[in-house]
C-alpha cells in the first residue's frame, strides 16, 4: 500500500497488471455457474430428456456462436472454439447414459462434463487449459436445461469493473468495451486468454488478485493494471489522483510519436501482435510499423479440416492489405500444446508442451508447411506487404536450417525463427546463422527456462519474465545473434512491458512487438532513455538477485518522468 493510500484508510490488493493503463468504477460481479440441484427426480421417460439436454447444449452453442459474429478476430475464434464443445457429440452421449442411468437432466450434464473434464486433466497441456471452457459450457447448458438465467457478466448500464474468479475466453471476448473500464481476475496468469484478449481490448487488468470474488457488488474499486494494485473504496483524492496520473500520462503518451528511438536515436522497430483479419485492420491504421507477430494457428482454431492453399491465399492478403511496403511477421502453425489445431492432431501426449507442437509438427506433416508458405507467398506477392515468416518452437540449428530453406524455397524472401527454448536460445550464434533474424517468444522462454507450466496462474512467479534466469537467458540470445550480425526481436508479453522493454532493448534486442495499446508507453519509455542507458538499466537488472528486486532497481533508476507513469 502506498502512503498516499494507507493516509486514507483504502484497503489495496495486490495482484499482476496484465493490461496497461487505470481503472475506477463500480465492482460487478460475474455470475457463479449454476450447479445441478440437488435430489433432482429421474426423468420418467429418458429420451425425451436426452432432446431436452440436446437442446440446451444447441442452445448455448447458438448463444456462442451469435457472440462470435460480433466479435473480434481472437475472440471470435476462441467463442466458436468454445461452440464446438456444447456441439461435441461425445458429451451429448456421455450425458444420456447419465440419464439412461436415472439422474435428473442438469445432474446428467452435470456428471457427463465431470467425466469429461477428467479426461481433458489427464491429457494435460491444452486440454486441461479447456477445463474451464468446458465448465462454462455445461454451467450454460446446465441454466438453459433449468430454465435459468446464463451464468457470467449480468447485464449493466454504469461503466463498471468485471470482477471474476477467472473470465472464461467467452467472456472476455464479448465484453462491452464502452462499458468495461476494467478487469480483475482471482485466478488467472500472465500469458492466460484473459491476459492478452484485455491487453488486445485496451482494458487495464489485474489478474491473480486476493480474495476478489468476495470484494461485494456495487463496492468503487481503482485499478492499476501497470502496478497491479487493486484499492477498494478509495478516498476522493485518491481517486483524483488517479484522473491525473491518467491525464498525464496520456498528455506523455500524445507527445511522443512515429518510429520507436532512444533519447539518442537508436531505433527499435514497434510492432502489433495480431490473431487475424480483425487485429490486422484495427492495427494497420494505429502509429507502429507494422506486425511483429502474427499468430496464424489463432486463424484456425475452429477449423477440423485443413485450410486449403486458396482459402490461406485468401485470408493472408486481407491480413496484409492494411501493411503495404509495412514489416508483417508471420508465424507458421503454432499447433499443439495450448494451442491444438483439430486437422493437425497427432494424438495424446504425456506431456503436450514437450511433445510433438510448432516446427515439430510441421516437420512430420510437411503438407501443412508447404501450403501455407505457397499462400503466404502469394498474399505477399498480391499485396506488397513486407513479409517475413518465422517457425515456433525451434530447438536446434538443423531444425533452423531446414526451415529457412522451405520459407526460400517457396519464394519469401526472409525466414527467421522464434527463439523460445533455452537450448535453441543458448545457441543462437549457429542456429541463426541461415536466418535472416531471432525473435524472442518470452512467454514460452520463461515457461522452458523456469520448467512452470504457463497455463498454471499459481505458478506466475516463476513465469515472471523478469526472472534474472530468463534474463540472462536472453542476453545469452542476443549476445550470440549479434556474433553474427542478425538483429534479434521479442514478441513475448514481456516486449510490452515499458520498463522489461528498456532492459531488454539494453541486452540488444531491436524490436519489439505487443498488443497495439501497450506500443504508446514503450515508445515513450524508449525516448527518454540513450542506448547507453539502456545498457546501464540493463546491466542493474542482471545484477538482482529474484525477479522483484530486478524490477525494483530498474524502477530507480528509470527516468522520474517515466516513473511517475508506472
Ligand atoms: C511466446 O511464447 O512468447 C510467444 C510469443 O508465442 P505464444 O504466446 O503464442 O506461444
Ligand atoms: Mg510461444
Amino acid at each position: 500500500m502506498t502512503d498516499a493510500q494507507a493516509a486514507h484508510g483504502a484497503e489495496t490488493r495486490l495482484g499482476i497488471g496484465v493490461s496497461p493503463g487505470t481503472a475506477y468504477g463500480p465492482v460487478v460481479q460475474v455470475a457463479p455457474p449454476v450447479a445441478a440441484p440437488a435430489g433432482e427426480a429421474a426423468p420418467a421417460d429418458p429420451e425425451a430428456a436426452l432432446e431436452d439436454v440436446k437442446a440446451a447444449f444447441a442452445s448455448v452453442a447458438d448463444d456462442l456462436e451469435g457472440r462470435a459474429r460480433h466479435a473480434d478476430d481472437t475472440a471470435q475464434q476462441i467463442l466458436k472454439a468454445t461452440a464446438l464443445i456444447a456441439k461435441d457429440k461425445g458429451l451429448h452421449k456421455a450425458a444420456g447414459k447419465q440419464l439412461a442411468a436415472g439422474k435428473g437432466p442438469a445432474n446428467a450434464i452435470s456428471a457427463a462434463v465431470d467425466e469429461y473434464a477428467a479426461q481433458f486433466e489427464a491429457l494435460g497441456g491444452y486440454f486441461a487449459e479447456r477445463v474451464t471452457d468446458l465448465r462454462d459450457v455445461g454451467s450454460r447448458a446446465i441454466a438453459a436445461v433449468l430454465g435459468k438465467p446464463a451464468p457470467g457478466v449480468p447485464s449493466f448500464t454504469e461503466p463498471s469493473v468485471i470482477v471474476a474468479e477467472d473470465l472464461a475466453p467467452a467472456e472476455t471476448a464479448t465484453l462491452d468495451r464502452s462499458l468495461v473500464v476494467g478487469i480483475i481476475t482471482q485466478a488467472g496468469g500472465r500469458t492466460s486468454h484473459t491476459a492478452i484478449l484485455a491487453a488486445q481490448m485496451g482494458i487495464p487488468a489485474v489478474v491473480q488478485c486476493p480474495a476478489a470474488t468476495e470484494i461485494p457488488v456495487g463496492t468503487r474499486v481503482a485499478v492499476d493494471g501497470d502496478s497491479g494494485e487493486v484499492t477498494l473504496s478509495p478516498s476522493g483524492e485518491f481517486v483524483d489522483g488517479l484522473r491525473e496520473r491518467r491525464e498525464r500520462r496520456a498528455a506523455a503518451l500524445t507527445a511522443t510519436s512515429g518510429e520507436g528511438r532512444t533519447s539518442d536515436g537508436f531505433h527499435v522497430a514497434l510492432l502489433a501482435n495480431i490473431g487475424g483479419i480483425k487485429d490486422a485492420e484495427e492495427a494497420g491504421p494505429q502509429d507502429l510499423e507494422g506486425v511483429g507477430l502474427f499468430r496464424t494457428e489463432f486463424v484456425f482454431l475452429s477449423s477440423d479440416k485443413a485450410p486449403t492453399v486458396e482459402q490461406q491465399t485468401d485470408i493472408y492478403s486481407k491480413v496484409f492489405a492494411p501493411f503495404p511496403g509495412r514489416r508483417v511477421v508471420v508465424r507458421t502453425l503454432d499447433a499443439g500444446a495450448d494451442k491444438p489445431l483439430a486437422f493437425a492432431d497427432l494424438g495424446p501426449e504425456e506431456n503436450p508442451a514437450l511433445g510433438r507442437r510448432g516446427l515439430r509438427l510441421s516437420a512430420e506433416r510437411p503438407d501443412l508447411l508447404d501450403a501455407q508458405l505457397e499462400a503466404l507467398s502469394h498474399a505477399m506477392k498480391a499485396t506488397g506487404a513486407d513479409v517475413r515468416v518465422m517457425a515456433p518452437m525451434v530447438a536446434t540449428a538443423e531444425e533452423a536450417d531446414w526451415f529457412s530453406r522451405r520459407v526460400r524455397e517457396n519464394g519469401l524472401p526472409k525466414a527467421g525463427v522464434m527463439i523460445e527454448v533455452p537450448g535453441a536460445a543458448l545457441r543462437t550464434e549457429h542456429v541463426l546463422r541461415d536466418c535472416d533474424f531471432g525473435s524472442l517468444g518470452t512467454n514460452d522462454l520463461a515457461q522452458y527456462t523456469m520448467a512452470a507450466d504457463r497455463m498454471q496462474g499459481e505458478l506466475s512467479d516463476l513465469l515472471d519474465p523478469w526472472q534474472p534466469a530468463v534474463l540472462d537467458v536472453i542476453k545469452a540470445a542476443c549476445d550470440g545473434a549479434a556474433k553474427i550480425g542478425k538483429p534479434m526481436g521479442v514478441c513475448g508479453e514481456a516486449g510490452g512491458d515499458p520498463l522489461l522493454a528498456l532492459v531488454l532493448v539494453g541486452l540488444g534486442v531491436q524490436s519489439l512487438s505487443m498488443a497495439p495499446s501497450k506500443v504508446p508507453m514503450v515508445r515513450f519509455a524508449l525516448s527518454l532513455h540513450s542506448l547507453a542507458e539502456c545498457q546501464g538499466i540493463a546491466a542493474t537488472a542482471l545484477a538482482a538477485r529474484t525477479a522483484r528486486e530486478a524490477m525494483q532497481a530498474v524502477h530507480g533508476v528509470v527516468h522520474d518522468d517515466l516513473r511517475a507513469l508506472v
